[in-house]
């Protein structure tokens, strides 16, 4: 039995991990794979406060695993499968087959790339086709390859993606972007990287591995065929809440409802992060939530525990 656990250890998990730990209440991350969750795909990130010169995304999720850890906070490592109620208790049932309890949650699970739909990709995910381009830019040295979509991610990684491909073609569905001002000047400026707009991804060709992309124009009658070595698909995310079972209201789209105390419709159940509807999915707008989920789960607890038991 657990007071406080919370899904996922990305900045908002985290936070609020940190938050409740410096404050003795004895709290639980599960994590899939790796704390700092998609902080871990970006490279350098520029606009946290506290770092003037930027700070990598893999150092800042270790500063605040580390900062958690040394508050006392544990890591448990597995997939949540289902949640469920027992009263005022929360049942955690993890895909190993473990149960585990607690007095609060906190769903922090954050949210994953979206997938075109189209012929070929998954035959070719790790054969050309990736949906990371911090990991797997490397590969493609002095390879043409093409960026699926025209938001900040796209086009971030448009950019990323110039240190090692000859060619980057930048393919969008619309004339506009959607990404930010200063991050289409940037784009715009870079020559590596050719624009390839209005067009949709139609199927992903190849033998071994991807070969080419049929692409068709969105205004007009006319496909063409894009010969390159890989694609890099990124056309937003898809909030992970396939545990939920409709236990706690999402939106249509699967992202979680919550108040401004971070509550859900479930009393002592709190969301934060990129797996909540709200309009601006940034670290730091992620690291604060937790913190006012971590702050409202703490004033329930002391209404439900006593002092004593609630720090032991
Ligand atoms: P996003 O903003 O939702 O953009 C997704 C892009 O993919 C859009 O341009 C969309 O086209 C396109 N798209 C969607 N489905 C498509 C399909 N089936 N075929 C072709 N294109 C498709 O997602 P994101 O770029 O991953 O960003 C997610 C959030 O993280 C945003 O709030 C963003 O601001 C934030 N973020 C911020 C930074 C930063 O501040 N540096 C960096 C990365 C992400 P339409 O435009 O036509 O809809």
């Amino acid at each position: 039995m657990e007071r406080v656990i919370i899904i996922g250890g990305g900045p908002a998990g985290l936070s609020a991990g940190i938050f409740l730990c410096r404050d003795k209440i004895p709290t639980l991350i599960i994590e899939k794979f790796s704390p700092g969750g998609n902080m871990l795909l970006t490279e350098i990130i520029e606009n946290y406060p506290g770092y003037p010169e930027g700070i990598s995304g893999f150092d800042l999720a270790e500063n605040m695993k580390k900062q958690f850890l040394k508050f006392g906070g544990q890591i448990k490592y597995g997939e949540v499968e289902k949640i469920q109620l027992r009263d005022n208790k929360k049942i955690i049932k993890l895909k190993n087959g473990q149960i585990l309890e607690s007095d609060v949650l906190i769903i922090a699970s954050g949210c994953s790339r979206k997938k075109l739909g189209v012929k070929g990709e998954e035959e070719f995910i790790g054969k050309g086709v990736s949906f990371c381009a911090i990991c797997d830019g490397a590969f493609f040295k002095d390879k043409e390859v093409a960026v699926i979509g025209g938001g900040d991610s796209a086009v971030e990684e448009s950019i990323y993606l110039t240190r090692f491909a000859k060619i980057v073609y930048l393919i969008h569905r619309r004339e506009e972007l959607r990404a930010k001002r200063y991050l289409q000047e940037e784009v715009k400026k870079n020559e590596k990287i050719k624009f390839i707009i209005p067009y949709i991804v139609k199927e992903i060709k190849g033998k071994e591995k991807a070969e080419s992309l049929i692409l068709q124009n969105t205004m007009k009658e006319e496909n063409i065929e894009l010969r390159i070595d890989g694609i890099f698909i990124s056309v937003g995310h898809k909030p992970n809440t396939q545990f939920l079972n409709g236990l706690v209201k999402t939106n249509e789209n699967g992202f979680i409802i919550v108040n401004e105390k971070m509550e859900t419709n479930i009393k002592g159940i709190y969301a934060c992060g990129d797996v909540i509807k709200k309009s601006l999915y940034q670290i730091i707008t992620a690291a604060s939530e937790g913190m006012i989920a971590a702050f409202f789960a703490e004033r329930y607890l002391e209404n439900l525990v006593s002092n004593i038991n609630l720090r032991s």
